[in-house]
């Protein structure tokens, strides 16, 4: 049986592609070195794919930066502003220019936008479209690359994103058209493109088309229909497999089933039930091939193969084996590269491990499950097989994961958990009485500088050259001075800082049971940016405090309100690969029964004014609509449970960053936080429209100053903004604040941000 892989990680197992482009672009290193360092992960990615015996190997799915941006140049559709830049500097630097802006030797061209790929934690670069867009084709990166694994004597299947979705993740920068207007002007450059590799002996093409997995109109699977028709007319012989993968075809799969292509691609990772409709489809002709996307590249979870041999079989049984090929079910670009990197150690402990595969293993996985399922099994396939359930088996019963604690008190939620006392207006009134807050207060949201010396310390107590003690010590002194600071400056809700913290989600992960944590489990984020994202293997519960000890010692040092700060279960959900045994809702209410029972430690050890982070609960929405009100229903109700164990009197934040809040303000409302803060400062408070027109009931603090910049606004310009949030809420609601944490701003900014942010609030406080 046929196997395929339908992309690899490309920034390296040890992050070597990032190391060399952030070196490249301090000028540390020049772009021979870095093209060579490319050329090493290629190599090494399809060597890897041709040792394990992957049949269809993927080309073209290595980038320097991103698949889309590449796409963009290979296109040539390069933004205006690029002109100056493209005829005077090389090809990589318009690249790398595209991609982060360019500032320097005379040019000031800002980046262009990057935008979240479908619901990973994957960036793209969106291509932009002007009225007349001109298409020009340069085939060189994947003419390239393709030459470059055929002299390795590896004959790869190119990936190619396809017409209809590379328009569709664009954008109009001009009115008076829509993208898709310009598919019969894009449409040649493809063709000259398939020229181009059926000269060079391309047989197999991947068309990336995921916007298939989104809800599409009519005037949009036209599009895609005639696409694929016109492809096939004019290269019959070419062999197209159409790719889709995140969700099931739906609506759209009468149009996949009835274009003239060789295969269609089926993620039955996440639409399991999509091997059956199409099976069962009357529109489904007698030739078409079927690669079943099996193998989990969103997730770390080893392939149950006893459960993949019985859907590859219901599909052998209609089809023939020839007809069936096994796949990884989506790229492996959001996979981590390689389980064998990681030592055992207590982050890790064996027991787990043996549950996980990485990109590396999931190619073996592929191929295995190939040769399980061909006529003739050797004996490693059958000691494979046996091993696999084996470990699955384990995985199921593991008393390392199931804890019936957890499991009796997730079931004992009832309706009262996910409700405070009382109602916003009579908890305002109480909360009111005890904060005795004047009017525009001002908070911050949480972190403070992240100077190179906090993270030393951190660091080194990692590596046992700090004891605790002396630690604590340390992180005692800088929240004393931060808390010192804000007194002085005359905030009016301080936070401790969180210096004790090195990323929002890890550092209540590796408090909490359940989670472990990888040394090499990087996944592409953007660029060169990378994420490690922890591993929820388990029942979550909380063993024992985790912050109390740091905000309690905070409040100690001064009589103004400090406000304790938690990351909410949605985004410790969303930022870690999350078990795939039990619904996701359900883990999401365990980590919200561990938030619920620090928030009460915190209310008992004294904290009247609590924060519940909750800046990923947008990007957990489902891609088709039709599935957010139940996403949004668990959602909002895993928030409600952590944070309504605590009397009236205590006063709850949330805190989400940048997004559109207008089609989901009413479960934002919903979440029934006492104040908000949300990110509003670049937009002018455009994004308050969306609470001013469904009148939101509670208190909001917009955020007035942009903590992604290292410019300082004045105080007029902060004023400014308050000015026209108060012609828009009510002012009692208003608080002031900042965007978003500081920790990535430096210090002398950021004290003279805020003490215009404290005196821009007194000035509006006068003015009433
Ligand atoms: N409390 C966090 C901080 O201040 C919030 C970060 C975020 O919203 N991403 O850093
Ligand atoms: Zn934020």
């Amino acid at each position: 049986m046929k196997t395929s892989v339908l992309g690899y990680p490309r920034i390296g197992s040890q992050r070597e592609l990032k190391r060399a482009s952030e070196k490249y672009w301090k000028q540390d290193m020049d772009a021979t070195e870095l093209l060579l360092t490319a050329k090493t992960i290629r190599r090494q990615n399809w060597a890897l794919q041709q040792k394990a015996g992957v049949d269809f190997i993927p080309s073209n799915d290595f980038s320097l930066y991103d698949q889309v941006l590449d796409m963009s140049l290979i296109l040539g559709c390069v933004p205006k502003r690029y002109q100056k830049v493209k005829q005077e500097l090389s090809s990589l630097d318009l690249y790398f220019a595209m991609a982060r802006g360019i500032q320097k030797e005379g040019y000031d061209i800002t980046a262009m936008e990057m935008t979240k790929w479908f619901d990973t934690n994957y960036h793209y670069i969106v291509p932009e479209f002007e009225k007349n867009q001109a298409f020009v084709l340069d085939a060189s990166k994947i003419v390239d690359e393709y030459l470059e694994a055929k002299e390795l004597g590896i004959e790869t299947r190119p990936v190619l994103i396809a017409p209809v979705t590379f328009l569709l993740l664009g954008k109009e920068k001009e009115d008076g058209f829509h993208r898709l207007d310009l598919l019969d002007s894009l449409l040649p450059v493809y063709f000259e493109l398939l020229a181009k590799l059926v000269n060079l002996g391309v047989t197999h093409l991947q068309l990336d088309d995921p916007c298939l997995a989104l809800d599409l109109n009519d005037a949009e699977r036209t599009a895609i229909t005639q696409t694929y028709r016109q492809i096939a007319e004019k290269f019959p012989s070419l062999k197209i497999v159409l790719t889709s993968y995140f969700e099931c075809y739906g609506e759209n799969l009468d149009t996949v089933l009835s274009l003239p292509i060789e295969a269609l691609h089926l993620d039955l990772v996440r639409c399991e039930s999509q091997l059956e409709d199409v099976l069962a489809s009357k529109q489904l002709n007698s030739t078409l091939k079927l690669s079943l996307g099996l193998v989990d590249g969103r997730n770390v979870w080893k392939n149950d193969y006893q459960d993949s041999l019985n859907k590859i079989q219901q599909a052998v049984s209609q089809l023939g084996t020839d007809r069936v090929w096994v796949a990884t079910s989506c790229s492996l670009l959001h996979s981590p590269c390689d389980l064998d990197l990681e030592e055992n150690s207590n982050q890790l402990p064996t027991a787990v491990k043996n549950w996980l595969a990485f990109a590396k293993q999931k190619v073996d996985e592929v191929v295995a499950l190939g040769e399980l399922a061909g006529q003739a099994r050797s004996e490693d396939a059958v000691r494979n097989l046996v091993a696999n359930k084996q470990a699955n088996e384990e995985r199921r019963s593991s008393g390392f994961i199931h804890d019936p604690k957890v499991k009796r008190r997730v079931s004992r939620l009832a309706p009262s958990h996910s409700q405070r006392a009382s109602s916003f207006s009579i908890r305002q009134a109480k909360q009111r009485e005890v904060l005795r807050l004047p009017l525009f207060p001002t908070t911050t949201i949480g972190s403070f500088p992240q100077t190179p010396e906090v993270r030393s310390w951190r660091a080194k107590f990692k590596k046992q050259e700090l004891k605790q003690g002396e630690y604590d010590q340390l992180i005692k002194t800088e929240t004393e001075e931060t808390i010192r600071f804000q007194e002085e400056i005359g905030l009016d809700v301080l936070v401790h800082g969180e210096y004790e913290r090195n990323d929002m989600v890890e550092y209540f992960g590796e408090k909490l049971e359940g989670f472990v944590f990888t040394h090499f489990g990087w996944v592409q984020s953007y660029g060169s940016r990378c994420v490690k994202p922890p591993i929820i293997f388990g029942d979550v519960y909380r063993k024992q405090p985790m912050t109390v000890k740091w905000s309690a010692y905070a409040q100690s040092l001064t009589d103004r309100p400090v406000k304790g700060m938690l990351t909410g279960p949605v985004t410790i959900l969303q930022w870690s690969f999350v078990r795939n045994d039990q619904p996701r809702s359900t883990t999401c209410q365990q980590i919200a029964l561990a938030i619920r029972d620090e928030v009460c430690d915190l209310e008992a050890a004294g904290l009247k004014v609590i924060q519940i982070d909750e800046p990923a609960i947008r990007e957990g929405l489902p891609l088709r609509v039709e599935n957010w009100k139940e996403y949004l229903n668990w959602a909002v109700e895993a928030f409600r449970i952590s944070a309504s164990g605590v009397q009236d009197q205590t006063q709850i934040h949330t805190h989400m960053c940048y997004s559109e809040f207008n089609d989901i303000i009413e479960n934002i409302a919903d979440m029934d936080a006492d104040v908000i803060t949300i990110e509003t400062s670049r937009s002018e408070m455009e994004l308050l429209d969306a609470f001013v027109e469904f009148k939101y009931p509670n208190e909001i603090g917009p955020g007035v100053y942009d903590i992604h910049s290292p410019r300082v606004p004045s105080q007029e310009e902060i004023e400014k903004l308050l000015q026209r949030a108060s012609e828009l809420l009510p002012i009692e609601h208003i608080w002031v604040n900042p965007d978003c944490g500081l920790k990535t701003r430096q210090w002398p900014e950021t004290k003279e941000a805020l003490i215009h942010l404290v005196n821009a609030a007194k000035k509006m406080r006068e003015a009433v």
